[in-house]
């Protein structure tokens, strides 16, 4: 058996500790009988798996208890919906929009009342974050809207926008658990789980008790899109995406083994330097984002020759560096490097980038 270092942006790679152990289970639950993707969601076992999970994830993020934690359905995507679903009860809200997964989640409000981009980088291709340290906020917003790591575009808000006293709502997908947060600061923390916790299929949502309407103020609204019915059934209110998060479970203990979300914040910061300081002396290669935006997760890169892209792309394979292309819409490379990526991973990877400049440049 090879592993590859998988630089995916999501699904991406995952702690190999954690996949061993989910192997080792996958036929025998602790004694069980059975593997969890067989088991009742309304069985002790699982009643432990869930919430272990949510009470790990509860240490990791020091989240008080006037939030609820919901694992949901629908990936990061259908949050984009839900969130003005259930939060609009003045119609109004304000979106920043840093990349194509917040102008997603701003058209996708624009179908249920009132929605201002209050800020934009789309000017220079995401490539940057905008100052939000002054924006027209909105008197009546019911809340201020960012994506927090813009996977894409490998940009990340180093400080969180002024909001002005209204309730902030984050998409963390790409940067979730990847260093420390002051829960209190948000309204809401989602994230899709597949960048950087567990399998597709699951995404989780951090949320303010008091966030939460007994009734979205949606008309008619789904059932499985209203936050109550998730948060009083404590995300069983139907199946929950089981295995799914016996996954990100698996995930949660790691991280707290590794030394918790400190630790991982170090060891995140050592891996992007030694990539982003060999971008700042390569002669071929370079970064697309403005240095004091970059993020910790997301690489992009160019060499400024499409040709020569390909081929970079192609011969990193070959030499077991998956997954380095770019996003369809940016070209290019970009390298994600979550928590599970191993030093070695980017080290390696540098060196593979020296090589290849020594031998293609003119
Ligand atoms: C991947 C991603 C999404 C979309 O996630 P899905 O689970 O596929 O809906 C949304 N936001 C961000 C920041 C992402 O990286």
């Amino acid at each position: 058996m090879s592993r590859v270092y998988n630089f995916s942006a999501g699904p991406a790679v995952l702690p190999e500790e954690v996949l061993r152990e989910a192997a080792d289970e996958m036929l025998d639950y602790k004694g069980t009988g059975m593997s969890v993707m067989e088991m009742s969601h309304r069985s002790k076992a699982y009643d432990t798996i869930i919430k272990e999970a949510e009470q790990d994830l509860r240490d990791l993020m020091n989240i008080p208890d006037n939030y609820k934690v919901l694992f949901l359905q629908g990936g990061a995507s259908q949050q984009f919906a839900m969130i003005p679903m259930n939060l609009m009860k003045n119609g109004v809200a304000d979106y920043i929009v840093t990349g194509q997964w917040a102008k997603k989640a701003y058209q996708e409000a624009q179908k249920y009342g009132k929605v201002n981009k209050i800020a934009s980088s789309e000017d220079k291709t995401f490539s940057y974050i905008p100052d939000c340290s002054d924006l027209p906020i909105s008197e009546d917003a019911d809340y201020v809207y960012i994506c927090e790591n813009n996977t894409i575009y490998g940009t990340k808000y180093k400080t969180l926008p002024n909001t002005k006293g209204k309730t902030l709502v984050a998409d963390v997908s790409s940067c979730f658990l990847s260093e420390p947060v002051d829960v209190t600061k948000y309204g809401v923390i989602y994230g899709g789980v597949q960048k950087n916790i567990g399998p597709a299929g699951v995404v989780i949502v951090i949320i303010r008790e008091d966030l939460i309407p007994d009734e979205p103020p949606i008309k008619d609204t789904p059932t499985m899109l209203t936050y109550k019915v998730h948060a009083d059934a404590q995300s069983l209110y139907n199946t929950p995406p089981a295995y799914g998060i016996y996954i990100c479970g698996k995930v949660f203990k790691w991280l707290k083994k590794m030394g918790g979300l400190e630790a991982m914040k170090t060891h995140n910061e050592k891996k992007a330097k030694i990539l982003y300081d060999f971008l700042d002396e390569s002669k071929l290669f370079k970064g697309t984002v403005v240095p004091e935006d970059r993020s910790l997760m997301n690489v992009p890169f160019v060499t400024g020759d499409a040709e020569l892209d390909a081929k970079f792309v192609k011969e990193a394979k070959e030499a077991g560096f998956e997954n380095l292309k770019g996003h369809r819409t940016v070209g290019g490379m970009r390298a994600s490097i979550y928590n599970a990526m191993p030093i070695e991973g980017v080290e390696k990877l540098v060196e593979f980038m020296k090589k290849f400049e020594a031998e293609n440049l003119k």
